[in-house]
Parts: structure tokens; sequence; C-alpha cells
């Protein structure tokens, strides 16, 4: 059976394989997603030039699981200046004091934009729950928090695609190992990605528990076989593509009446 990628339904991720290729070879996958990136950078000038649409791209996964590389991939032809990627890393003393989606409002792209998040609010029923940073009184109910923000999100012209980048804990392995072994490299790596990987059953059983909860047709879960980059990226590029031709963008009509003017 072909594994899936839109999450409608509860799935188990010991089912999922992270190396699927979906019958793809390597060279037609990238000669393929190299098509959708061009695309996706010719509707984004479109998307730019609108001012009640965007659209937000959630990227969760392990350390090491292509995060950044995906976010890199996607925007190849994209006119940066459209762009506005937010990472989430541990919060502030600031974000601290606040409720948990307060840092993620304030982060939302503004209209026109593309927004990537680079880790997400997700972060408080993962993290925030596998290391018992809170109690369950407390990141229990944040899956219908989080529904209901992302529903009025998208009933405010937001699109909303959610990315689970599936690596394997081999996979992951060989990454990290890289990390310590390549000076290149060296930055990236963090002992905390060592503590999380303790954890790896954990993680995953709070990832189905995401996947399952919080994947409305508004705002679905995609399940992303990871340990491949090209498949990572052609799948996350066919759906980005998909998504902004559904949105029907049109280029905005004239501000004022045109023929009026006469450049000299
Ligand atoms: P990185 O993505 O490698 O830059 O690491 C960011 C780190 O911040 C990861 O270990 C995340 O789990 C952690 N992080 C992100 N959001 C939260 C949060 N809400 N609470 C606790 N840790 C978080
Ligand atoms: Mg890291």
């Amino acid at each position: 059976m072909r594994q899936p990628v839109e999450i409608k339904s509860k799935i188990r991720l010991k089912d999922l394989d992270p190396s699927e290729t979906f019958g793809l070879t390597k060279e037609k996958a990238r000669a393929a997603t190299h098509k959708l990136l061009k695309r996706i950078g010719e509707l984004q000038s479109k998307l730019y030039a609108n001012t009640d649409r965007a659209l937000i791209v959630v990227l969760q996964g392990m350390d090491a699981s292509g995060k950044d590389g995906a976010t890199r991939a996607l925007f190849e032809f994209v006119n940066p200046a459209g762009v506005e990627v937010a990472n989430f890393k541990a919060p502030s003393s600031e974000e601290r004091e606040h409720d948990f989606l307060w840092r993620v409002h304030h982060v939302v792209p503004r209209y026109g934009h593309i927004g990537v998040f680079n880790r997400s609010h997700y972060e408080d029923v993962l993290v925030v729950r596998v290391m018992k940073l809170a109690p369950k009184e407390i990141w229990a109910p944040r899956f219908e928090q989080i529904n209901r923000f992302e529903k009025s999100l998208a009933e405010s012209g937001y699109t909303v695609l959610k990315f689970f980048l599936h690596i394997s804990r081999k996979e992951q392995a060989e990454r990290l190992k890289a990390r310590l072994q390549d000076p290149a490299k060296h930055w990236k790596f963090e002992g905390a990605d060592l503590r999380m990987r303790a954890h790896w059953d954990h993680f995953m059983e709070a990832y189905e528990d995401v996947l399952d909860k919080c994947s409305p047709p508004h705002a679905r879960w995609h399940a992303i076989p990871a340990d491949k980059k090209w498949v990572r990226d052609h799948l996350i590029a066919r759906r980005v593509c998909e998504a902004l031709e559904d949105m029907k963008l049109a280029w905005p009509k004239a501000k004022e009446d045109l023929s009026k003017y006469k450049v000299r």
C-alpha cells in the first residue's frame, strides 16, 4: 500500500517508511522539483502583489531532520523580500511571561508573504510534553487551542501547510555524527540533540498525537519521508506549489484609472 503523505486519519509512524521514494528516481525527482520551484517563484510574485492572502509553511521534525535544508531548497527562485522565516527556540523570559501562542501570532507573515516556521507552536505539545517542561494539565488543552488558532488564521486568508519531516533514528545518527566530525558543521551540534534523541520513542508518540489531533482540512499535516533529501524537497515543493495554484491568484486591479496618465 502506498503510504499516506497528507494525514487524514490516525497513523502510526512505525508504519511509515522514512526512506520511501514513491517509485521516484533521484534524477527524475530533481528535474520535476526544479520545475515546481520555478513555478513557485512565479506564483509568489503574484501572491506578493495581493494584500489579503498569505501562506504559512510549518516545518517540524527531530534534530537534523532537514528543516533548514528544506527551507533553503524551497525558495531557490523566490524573491526573498516576500519571505519571512521564524525560528522557534526555547522561549525567552519575555515569551515565558505570555501565553504560548503570543510569540507565534507575533511572527505570522504579513499578507502577500510566505512565512516559514522552523519549528513552531507545536513544540509546546512536543518538547514540552516529552521533556516534562510543563504538566499535562497545561499541554493537553493546547491541541484544541492550536486548532482554534489555526482556524482563525484560515478564516483570515492564511493557507496553513504543515510538514513533519520524518527521518529514521538511524539516519539521524549519521547526520549527528557528521556534525561532530565536520568542522563546517560543528556549530550545528548541541548536547541537547543527544538528550532529545534518547527520548526518540516518546517523541514519536507525541508526534502521532499531533498528527492525529491537529490535521483538519484547512491546516493539514503532511508526513514527509525525510531520509532522502531529494524526496523531502520534491514532496514539499509539490504541496506548496499546489497550495499556491489553489489560491487562484490574479494580478490586483489598478488602484486608479490609469487611462488618465501619460509618461513623457
Ligand atoms: P534548533 O532548532 O536546533 O535551533 O533548536 C531549538 C531548540 O529549541 C530545540 O531543542 C527545541 O525543542 C527548543 N524549543 C523550541 N520551542 C520550544 C518551547 N516552546 N519550549 C521549549 N523548548 C523549545
Ligand atoms: Mg539544533
